[in-house]
């Protein structure tokens, strides 16, 4: 089964990598391995009076920085190797972003579709006793986030579970990120993975060798982009993708088939349509495509696979014609197929780099919980009497007046989000500019390994650091 090979295929990127590496075999075993896991089943009631024995997974890859983090995922192909295979992602990916932490994932066995408000609200909050009840749980000891079939309203009822149950507990609201804004979340944290992974796109695609060498000119704008998932991932990488990078988007791909107009789709209005219908079905001025997943053969610029693991594997990727496959889902493309793409000139934007401003937010969001202040309270009213004068200074040494509408401009002072995309923009040109530098320098054979070898460095240097590995 594809989700039984998702762990495999994680393991040869590390593998393959590691063999980049000077470090000894005990050290890179100790950093390829899952440190714990927890499985449980537990009863809940469902809406009708039955009760329901549901089965769920935390697992905690890597102790090697505390809290661990990662998003819990509510879907009927959750097994305990998925679950692995997601907090293995989390490791390294922490690593990309430069954010101290070590990998987890969460996984509940349950149709992320068609749940009653109430039967998920029990199921969460059952879900996280059990996870305080083995110390799984805490702001420095694992703390949660959004990922498939969950968004801030679960992560609320997790936070709200946690408060409750951890009274003396000094940050509590730390425990779990990606919480609604009226419960100490952070604004940006919503779009963070989406937006992140138009950031990498954009990054990438302005290097102008590398596009060339790719048959493309540099930069985004125009480019034709086909999106698999409209769910949190996708639907923000294809609003960005539009507006900001005015890229075309001429395919969306969903569970009940896809839309592909050559001219481009209005990301919103698709959005928006299936919202109100249920379905993409009849959006009109576009070509519906029954069998959906086939629109990831169809031909485009950069295909954008936002909504699960092995979606491009060794039955298809002979047929993708996309230039750049960006993973802004976790292991969308697995082993074999990125094989298949790397021999035909296709290159892989590699998830642990593409979808990392999930984590990179929820990094902000854990720091505001901890500290118990904004990040604008901090340093706004200092910034905009720094402005004030500036602005002053200039018009004395000028002596003119600044017109009002430039003046205006100046002085706004950054607000939370500003400040949050801001830091979330630096993360990830750093970041690949680290990758591309190690890609290049070390003449890797592509981004993943180079993104790999980086984070298996940063992993196994901490361990030494901490003097178990000598
Ligand atoms: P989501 O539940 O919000 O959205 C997933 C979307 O994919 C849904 O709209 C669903 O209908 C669609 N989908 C399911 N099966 C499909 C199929 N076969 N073809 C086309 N569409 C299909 O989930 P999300 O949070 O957007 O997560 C998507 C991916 O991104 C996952 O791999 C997740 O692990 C990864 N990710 C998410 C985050 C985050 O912050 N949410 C962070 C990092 C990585």
């Amino acid at each position: 089964m594809a989700r039984d090979r998702f762990l495999q295929s994680v393991q040869r990127y590390f593998d393959r990598a590691a063999a980049h590496t000077r470090y000894r075999p005990g050290l890179l075993r100790q950093v390829r391995t899952c440190n714990a896991v927890y499985r449980m089943r537990f009863p809940v009631r469902e809406d009708s009076g039955e009760i329901r024995v549901i089965e769920a997974f935390r697992a905690e890859h890597s102790f090697h920085r505390m809290p661990t983090k990662g998003g819990i995922r509510f879907s009927r192909r959750v097994s305990l190797d998925e679950t692995i295979a997601l907090a293995t992602l989390m490791t390294f990916k922490c690593a990309i972003a430069g954010v101290p932490f070590g990998g987890a994932k969460g996984g509940v066995l349950v149709n992320s579709s068609g749940l009653s408000a109430g039967f998920r609200e029990r199921i969460i909050r059952r879900y996280t006793a059990e996870l305080i009840r083995k110390n799984f749980i805490g702001p420095d000891v694992d703390v949660p986030a959004p990922d498939y079939g969950t968004g801030e309203q679960e992560m609320g009822w997790i936070a709200d579970t946690y408060k409750n149950l951890r009274v003396n507990e000094p940050s509590p609201y730390a425990c779990v990120t990606g919480k609604p804004l009226s419960m100490h979340g952070i604004p940006g944290r919503r779009q963070a993975t989406g937006l992140g992974a138009y950031l990498a796109i954009r990054t990438c695609m302005d290097v102008a060798a590398d596009m060339q060498a790719l048959g493309l000119t540099p930069g985004i704008a125009g480019k034709r982009v086909i999106i698999q998932g409209l769910g949190n991932v996708g639907y923000h990488a294809g609003v960005a993708l539009q507006n900001q990078g005015r890229a075309l988007i001429v395919g969306i791909i969903e569970r009940e088939g896809a839309l592909h107009a050559p001219d481009g789709l209005d990301v919103q209005a698709v959005h928006d349509y299936r919202q109100l219908h249920g379905t993409l079905h009849g959006f009109p001025g576009a070509t519906f495509v029954a069998e959906g997943n086939s629109v990831l053969e169809y031909d485009c610029d950069v295909l954008v696979p936002a909504a699960l693991e092995s979606q491009i594997t060794g039955g298809n990727a002979g047929r993708i014609r996309a230039r750049i496959v960006a993973e802004a889902a976790n292991g969308p493309v697995d082993f074999e197929g990125e094989r298949i793409l790397g021999e035909r000139g296709i290159m892989v934007l590699p998830d642990i780099y593409t979808n990392a401003g999930g984590v990179t937010v929820s990094y902000f969001e854990w720091l505001k919980n901890k500290a118990g202040v904004s990040f604008d309270r901090m340093v706004s009213r200092h910034e905009q009497m720094t402005k004030i004068q500036i602005v002053a200074a200039i018009e004395r040494l000028t002596d003119q007046s600044i017109p009002d509408s430039i003046r205006d401009r100046l002085l706004r002072s950054l607000n939370e989000e500003d400040m949050v995309i801001a830091a979330l923009d630096q993360t990830m040109t750093q970041a690949f500019e680290n990758i591309h530098q190690c890609w290049k320098s070390r003449e890797l054979p592509d981004m993943r390994t180079a993104a790999f070898l980086l984070a298996i460095e940063a992993v196994a240097e901490s361990y030494q650091q901490h003097g178990i590995f000598p």
